[in-house]
């Protein structure tokens, strides 16, 4: 039976609608219950992954009015910005555009996604500023002393993304591989929340469009829009969000071999209006393809399913100190995308605030102190079978859970309120 976003908040506000997480349909779907659309009224879904799409816009005072005329350059923690378009003539003031994959001028594995999050964590930033008439000056702002700091995404939370191989026979520094990608189809990395990402659960988007009221990063923001190279096979969204309301769990910068990255979450609540839309709730990991590349030539090889990644696999790792057999070069503490693998009073650490869940540790540590079950990437390629272990995940599957739960209990709570879109983006 079809049914429309006013009829559904309608029993929102009555408190008789039926909301669900996307996880929690696949396993009724899992146990064999047969759902209909009046079993279920909203879905919630989320995913937290590398989303290199993302910049910032930032406006703040630096100093007194007609101190300076305008600035030329300007630093973030060593993160070059992009002043303007304002020029803001003698106010003091700086309007600044931060890309989510800009570097830090000083620390090789410091970058903007970096700075987003210390900036919500309420950190002081240094402001490196030069200025046309060559006076350079430095200060720190947080982000309170910010009027205005919002997040954009020019293309975030594809409808799902690919894993990643290397066909080659020499190593590959990627984005793709928090260290270099090992040659010869040894290893594979992935992308997708697969069954709870948010675009896969409206794939024709009937319900997320232009103003579609979304998290990003935890904090209530719209869909502007399609984003770049979205298409309607291969949809991804744009949005905005006031960074003063973000989680900086939700966020963050992300050790690639080929420089840090920028983490992002988005949330998005599906209203169930359709029959289609059920239908696609109602998929699971093992119904969602997930095309294969190859990270050398970034040309798709063969397909797997999502349920490689994410059924019957951990989605956070084990943590047993007292396993370590004192390696001379301790590879996770190197190579933890998210540093968050550290020595405090003589004691190892797994911080489990800065973890992303991406399972590296797992796969590098010969004495088992960090423990989990990736799975293996299988497909088949001129007619051979392939069995491919996964060593990394870049998309982080609990907190992505976590999130979508959050959103339910919003929702439940009336908090968080369902909109109609003002325009659909695919029509
Ligand atoms: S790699 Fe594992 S066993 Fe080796 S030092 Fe590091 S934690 Fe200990
Ligand atoms: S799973 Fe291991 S390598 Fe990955 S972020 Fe967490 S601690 Fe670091």
């Amino acid at each position: 039976m079809e049914s429309s976003v006013s009829k559904i908040r309608e029993k929102l506000d009555k408190k008789e609608a039926v909301v669900m997480t996307a996880q929690e349909v696949s396993e009724l779907v899992a146990k064999g219950e047969d759902i209909s659309t009046m079993d279920v009224d909203v879905v919630t879904t989320a995913t937290r992954a590398i989303m290199s799409g993302t910049y910032a816009i930032l406006s703040f005072p630096v100093n007194s009015p007609a101190h300076f005329k305008r600035a030329s350059k300007v630093l973030l923690n060593g993160i070059p910005a992009h002043v303007g378009p304002c020029p803001n003539e003698r106010l003091g003031i700086l309007d600044l555009i931060v890309f989510g994959t800009a570097h830090s001028t000083y620390e090789h594995n410091y970058g903007a996604g970096h700075l987003f999050r210390e900036l919500v964590e309420g950190k002081n930033i240094e402001v490196a500023v030069e200025t046309d008439e060559n006076v350079s000056f430095k200060c720190d702002v947080r982000l309170e002393d910010m009027p205005y700091a919002k997040l954009y995404a020019t293309r975030h939370t594809f409808k799902n993304y690919a894993a990643f191989v290397n066909c080659s026979s020499e190593p590959v520094d990627t984005i793709f591989h928090a260290a270099s990608f090992d040659p010869d189809m040894k290893e594979a990395t992935l992308s997708g929340s697969g069954e709870i990402n948010p675009i896969q659960n409206d794939p024709n988007m009937e319900t997320i469009g232009v103003g579609t009221r979304m998290l990003m990063n935890g904090a209530e923001g719209f869909v502007i829009g399609d984003g770049t190279r979205s298409s309607p096979g291969k949809p991804n969204l744009a949005g905005v969000a006031d960074m003063h309301d973000m989680d900086p769990a939700l966020m963050g910068g992300f050790k690639t071999s080929a420089g840090p990255e920028c983490i992002a979450s988005w949330a998005i609540a599906i209203p169930v209006t359709s029959q289609s839309i059920l239908d696609a709730v109602m998929e699971t990991d093992k119904d969602i393809p997930m095309v294969v590349n190859d990270i050398d030539k970034r040309t798709m090889i063969s397909s797997s399913t999502y349920a490689d990644a994410w059924k019957g696999t951990d989605r956070s790792v084990g943590f047993h100190p007292n396993s370590c057999i004192n390696c001379d070069t301790c590879e996770p503490t190197r190579d933890c995308p998210m540093n968050a693998i550290y020595y405090k009073n003589d004691k190892m650490v797994l911080d489990r605030y800065l973890c992303f869940n991406c399972g590296l540790c797992s796969t590098i540590c010969p004495g088992n102190v960090f423990t989990a079950e990736l799975g293996k990437l299988h497909f088949e390629m001129d007619d051979k079978k392939y069995d491919i272990p996964i060593v990394l995940r870049q998309t982080d599957r609990k907190r992505s859970e976590e999130l979508a739960v959050k959103l339910k209990k919003k929702i439940e709570d009336g908090e968080f309120k369902l909109n109609e879109m003002v325009e659909r983006i695919y029509p």
